[in-house]
């Protein structure tokens, strides 16, 4: 059985290893548009602000490992097309046929029509090589303006500032920071943070224009207010979509965002092709309706699901995901799980919720420090449905504990009031502020 994987990285990568454990007969081919292959994207803000000195470490493993396990991998080549009748892959004057096909080939950056965005100081935040250029200049910049105030853009500030004197402005087009992750309270925590560490952040904000000095490099970008904010580099990372272009106007259904439409099995809508991780849409866990995650966690577990089904072991499901995600932004701590505002707010979810502020351990330990919890539940069903924290020293691991809660359904009542979590003075207090939450939504 031949098996031919588009794109390898998380998806594409863990497919072809785990087909290749499951049976060692498995034909497999990655085809992959750059020369390596598993790169472990999330790395790169680490490697920007010096964690590590060598980019390989940003590469899972190598191609040479790969192809030693009997997985081919044609490398530096980009599929363009797909003759699904013929069930064959295109590529540079070539065609490769299949018995089975995985499309994994993940997201790109949006980059705005914006004048002078083609200038070879603007960076985007996704590849091997976009870390290695960032790194390359940034110690000697004076200025950097880092648009967007996501997941990505508070990592590379933070990365950055640890590895450069240069002035920081953030570009924020909504009126708040992480404003899709988190609620306000928690947004207005972490602006506090950039302030407190000198960064400028214009928020309400966006860029018309950049401007152009010499060499092809923009010396500043004009917002749509009228300011110039002078910059000697630019990161841009405003969001990603999938990257489906090729795969429009074909058989293959995909959502209006460009994700390709999968069911539980990650199968598509043709026989035989199946997707997985950022390229798609996925089940949402709690109301099961479908979401583009762009997260690591996802692209993981759905490629063991592929390689399961394609090798007919077991029908292997994808149960959904919380979209549960956890950032470092200097000495703050953030995570959170669950449906967010907006969706709770479409979908005329009746809801009931508490934010509690409390302290993460006791009193006579050294480093007490401030933690913030909210949890919202639904009303008709009783069970949690969005937790977020916000604290220091590790204390927002408490997360972990929550999505147990959120993945088990488990009702908000009486019993739950006494569920036993640990205490020890270095990590909490007799009543931890989950017990709080809890008790005061019961
Ligand atoms: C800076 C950064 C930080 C992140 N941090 C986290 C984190 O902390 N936690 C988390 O859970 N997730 C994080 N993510 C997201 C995570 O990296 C992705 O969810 C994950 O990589 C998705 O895997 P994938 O295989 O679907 O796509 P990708 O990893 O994007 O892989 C797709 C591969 O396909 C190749 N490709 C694309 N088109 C073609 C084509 N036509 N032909 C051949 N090859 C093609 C691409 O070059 C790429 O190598 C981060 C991402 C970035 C960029």
């Amino acid at each position: 059985m031949k098996t031919v994987i588009i794109g390898g990285s998380a998806t594409g990568m863990g497919v072809a290893a785990k087909l290749k454990r499951l049976d060692e007969k498995n034909e497999i081919i990655v085809i992959q548009d750059k020369e390596y292959v598993s790169l472990g994207a999330c790395g790169i803000p680490y490697f920007v602000g010096n964690n590590f000195v060598d980019a390989e470490i940003l590469i899972a493993r190598q191609v040479e490992k790969f192809e030693k396990s009997g997985i081919s991998i044609i490398n530096n080549t980009k599929a363009t097309k797909i003759d699904f009748e013929n069930k064959c892959v295109d590529f540079e004057d070539e065609k490769i046929f299949y018995d089975n096909l995985v499309i994994a080939v993940g997201a790109k950056p949006i980059i705005p029509d914006i004048k002078n965005i083609e200038a070879n100081n603007i960076f985007t935040v996704n590849s091997k090589e976009d870390g290695i250029a960032i790194k390359n200049i940034i110690s000697d910049m004076s200025k950097v303006l880092v648009i967007g105030s996501g997941l990505i853009g508070l990592e590379m500030v933070e990365n950055i500032k640890h590895n450069t004197k240069a002035e920081i402005s953030i570009i924020e087009k909504a009126d708040r920071v992480l404003k899709n992750l988190f609620d306000e309270e928690f947004s207005e925590l972490v602006e506090q943070e950039i302030k407190s560490q000198n960064i400028n952040l214009y928020k309400e904000n966006e860029i018309m224009e950049f401007i152009k000095g010499s060499d092809n490099k923009v010396c500043g970008a004009k917002t749509i207010k009228g300011e110039i904010i002078p910059c000697d580099v630019v990161i841009l990372s405003i969001g990603v979509s999938p990257n489906t272009d090729f795969l429009k106007n074909t058989k293959l259904e995909l959502e209006n965002n460009g994700a390709i439409k999968i069911n539980e099995y990650c199968e598509t809508n043709i026989p035989n092709v199946f997707a997985g991780g950022d390229c798609c849409s996925s089940l949402s866990y709690l109301y099961k309706n479908s979401k583009t995650f762009y997260l690591a966690t996802v692209a993981n577990k759905q490629a063991k699901i592929i390689a399961s089904n394609i090798n007919q072991i077991k029908s292997s499901k994808f149960v959904g995901a919380l979209g549960t995600t956890i950032i470092r932004f200097f000495d703050l701590e953030l995570a959170r799980s669950g449906e967010n505002k907006m969706f709770i707010q479409m979908n005329n979810i009746e809801t009931k919720e508490i934010l509690i502020k409390d302290k993460d351990h006791t009193n006579y330990v050294a480093g007490q420090q401030e933690l913030w919890l909210r949890i919202i539940i639904d009303c008709k069903t009783k069970e949690i449905i969005n937790a977020q924290m916000i604290g220091k020293n590790k204390s927002v691991l408490r997360i972990y504990g929550l999505v147990g809660l959120i993945w088990s359904r488990t009702k908000v009542n009486e019993a739950l009031e006494q569920i036993d979590l640990p205490y020890s003075p270095s990590f909490s207090r007799t009543t931890d502020i989950i017990h709080i939450a809890l008790s005061k939504l019961i």
